[in-house]
């Protein structure tokens, strides 16, 4: 099977929060996607009765996996993912489709636009980023690669 570059006009311009992955308008409409999710999935067997939304005050490190924020959820299940910028002023949080955890002690780097603004001249599938990894890190990377 041939595989197809994927080229920058098919990249999108930003780094995805959960209002590009859920088409959720602010962070209200991204706590009832998180809900009715989870309710559907219970719903469906696929999480125990038992889930519920509960919230994780331990704080965790943003990252960029394919494009998108997200943050490590202690259930292991999945990532969660991010609201940068919650309604209120509140700080960063993400929520974890896997468990129903809402983790509301999110750490984003404080360069953290700087950081997209790198990632974003890559295609999508290399638009990654851990936490430590330097800014000069990714320009030289960019540079090696050819972005
Ligand atoms: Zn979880």
């Amino acid at each position: 099977m041939a595989t197809q570059p994927m080229g920058r006009a098919l990249a999108p311009p930003r780094i995805y929060t959960y209002r590009d992955m859920f088409a959720a308008r602010d962070s209200a409409a991204f706590a009832r996607v998180h809900r009715v999710s989870l309710a559907k999935r219970v719903m469906r067997g696929v999480l125990p009765p038992t889930t519920a939304i509960y919230t994780i005050t331990a704080p965790v490190l943003a990252f960029v996996n394919l494009n998108r924020w997200l943050a490590p959820c202690p259930c292991g299940l999945e990532p969660a993912v991010v609201d940068r910028a919650p309604a209120g002023g509140s700080p960063p949080l993400a929520r974890c489709f896997g468990c129903g955890a809402v983790l509301t002690a999110v750490v984003m780097p404080d360069d953290a636009d700087a950081i997209e603004a790198e990632l974003v001249r890559r295609p999508w599938q290399h638009r990654n980023w851990q936490p430590g990894e330097t800014l000069a890190r990714l320009r030289a990377d960019n540079i090696a690669h050819g972005v």
